[in-house]
């Protein structure tokens, strides 16, 4: 079975680290802390933000960097990314019910 995007990754971030000799850096309080180190890099560029929109190149920068350390927090943390995505989004629609069709939509 083909492993699924998260996966991917985490495996691609994981061997990132081995070959580095970072994993023992990695444990969880420490991956927690750079990823709200990196929301707090992608806020900044909203900060103080007037009628420019933020450089399209560094938010994508900042986006990766937050998933890159939430998948890395979760992966160290035992979480299953793609089953914990997919069940929160169940548990949403289900507590959240989508609107009603107008008719003729
Ligand atoms: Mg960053």
């Amino acid at each position: 079975m083909a492993l699924n995007w998260p996966e991917a990754t985490q495996r691609r971030l994981r061997a990132f680290a081995e070959t580095r000799d970072w994993v023992r850096y990695h444990d969880p309080r420490s991956l927690l802390l750079a990823l709200v180190g990196e929301v707090g890099e992608l806020a900044e560029l909203y900060q103080w933000q007037t009628d420019e929109p933020p450089d399209q190149a560094r938010v994508q920068d900042e986006i990766a960097d937050v998933l890159i350390y939430a998948l890395r927090f979760a992966e160290v943390a035992g979480v299953d990314v793609a089953a914990a995505v997919a069940e929160k989004i169940d548990r949403n629609e289900q507590r959240f019910p989508a609107l009603p069709l107008e008719e003729g939509q």
